[in-house]
């Protein structure tokens, strides 16, 4: 088969660690006989120094003919005083808006080779930790009606949570879809006893919940999830949430997997088509220096190959070989421990790419 990848691989740390994402696919691709064929793309301060706007509407072209998009990170002390509208930062809003991304998947992984970097006591987290966080991104808090009025108490400001059943529904249907292809298992997040908004998404989730007998459902207030992601991280295979509650309980479950150097992420909108990045930024502070952890921005590749192409096999394949040259002692320096051997962005990729 052939698949068309655009690469945008950005500032900072984001051209290494993306190179060797490609590096690695194109030996997946040797290995089960499929075509990975690369477009490459400016985005983020790279674009604002070679086309003048940070992203060029060419990159939305090469993104819109593409079957999924793979991202380093964007931004950079360089480009810091710039206003905010101009900054590096922006092209990520644009590229999710222009491409209809609502849905937001932060897996939470812990590889037991990495599990003395886990916060969480070992008897908890023994037998590792598998789970993903579906949130909703282009709706409620962050998007509603904002403003200021007088109040008796003096100005009071407000945001409106708001979402419509068709928001809801769209991105409950993204977690039933994802729990079938994983765990089989939904925990759906509101605040259902007090929110009007979660009564919503909880009548909703329950009718596409009726559409996936398959997958076991359960619903939780978000106070109590929060406590139950440092309690019992195990008993989760999908978090369905609403975007505010979602970045915070996705951050909170990220934690526990050790290094920023290791979280994957992607974006999905409607059909197939997604965005696949780390969730780590631009690393100035080691941009260039070929000691960045390439492993977040390989591991986005698989999720790629899983939920974009459909690729099951081989997307276990790269986690797998995650998994080996971590138990083979493959450590860059944001991941080594007390006395190890570090190993640099390239040789890291390289050893990942020779164990598919
Ligand atoms: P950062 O994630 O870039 O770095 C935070 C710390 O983690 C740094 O010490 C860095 O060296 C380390 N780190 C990050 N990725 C690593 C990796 N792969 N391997 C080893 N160490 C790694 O966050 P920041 O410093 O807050 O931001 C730097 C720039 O990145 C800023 O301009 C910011 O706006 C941008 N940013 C971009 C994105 C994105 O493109 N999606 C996300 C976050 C931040």
């Amino acid at each position: 088969m052939n698949y068309r990848i655009a690469v945008i691989a950005g500032d900072g740390i984001g051209p290494e660690v993306t190179s060797q994402a490609v590096k690695v696919m194109k030996r997946t691709g040797e290995k089960f006989g499929h075509d990975f064929e690369f477009t490459y793309a400016y985005a983020g301060g790279c674009a604002i120094d070679k086309k003048g706007e940070c992203l060029p509407e060419e990159t939305l072209e090469i993104c819109r003919r593409s079957d999924a998009v793979l991202l380093g990170a964007v931004g950079g002390p360089k480009w810091d005083d710039l206003p905010g509208p101009k900054r590096p930062e922006k092209a990520l809003l644009g590229l999710r808006k222009d491409l209809g991304l609502y849905a937001n998947l932060r897996p939470a992984v812990m590889f037991e080779e990495l599990a003395g970097d886990c916060p969480l006591k070992p008897e908890i987290v023994k037998g590792g930790i598998d789970l993903m966080v579906v949130r909703e991104l282009t709706g409620g808090i962050y998007f509603g009606e904002r403003g200021t009025k007088e109040t008796e108490m003096g100005p009071a400001a407000y945001d409106v949570e708001q979402y419509s059943e068709g928001e809801v529904r769209r991105i409950a249907e993204t977690a039933f879809g994802m729990a079938m292809k994983r765990g089989k298992k939904v925990t759906s997040v509101d605040k259902a006893n007090v929110l009007d908004s979660s009564r919503l998404w909880r009548r909703v989730t329950e009718g596409v919940a009726k559409e996936y007998p398959e997958v076991e459902t359960n619903y939780m207030y978000v106070d109590n999830a929060a406590m139950q992601m440092v309690r019992d991280p195990k008993q989760f295979d999908v978090l369905l949430t609403s975007n505010m509650f979602g970045d915070i309980l996705s951050d909170e479950a990220s934690q526990v997997t050790g290094s920023i150097g290791m979280l994957p992420s992607a974006s999905l909108g409607e059909g197939s088509f997604g965005m696949y990045e780390p969730v780590h930024g631009s690393a100035p502070d080691i941009a260039g220096r070929d000691l960045a952890n390439p492993m977040a921005t390989i591991l986005s590749a698989a999720m790629m190959m899983r939920y974009t192409f459909g690729l099951k096999e081989e997307a276990d394949a790269v986690e797998s070989a995650v998994e080996k040259v971590l138990a083979a002692g493959c450590r860059t320096a944001d991941i080594a421990g007390e006395g190890m051997k570090i190993y640099g962005t390239e040789e890291t990729g390289n050893m990942i790419a020779e164990a598919i």
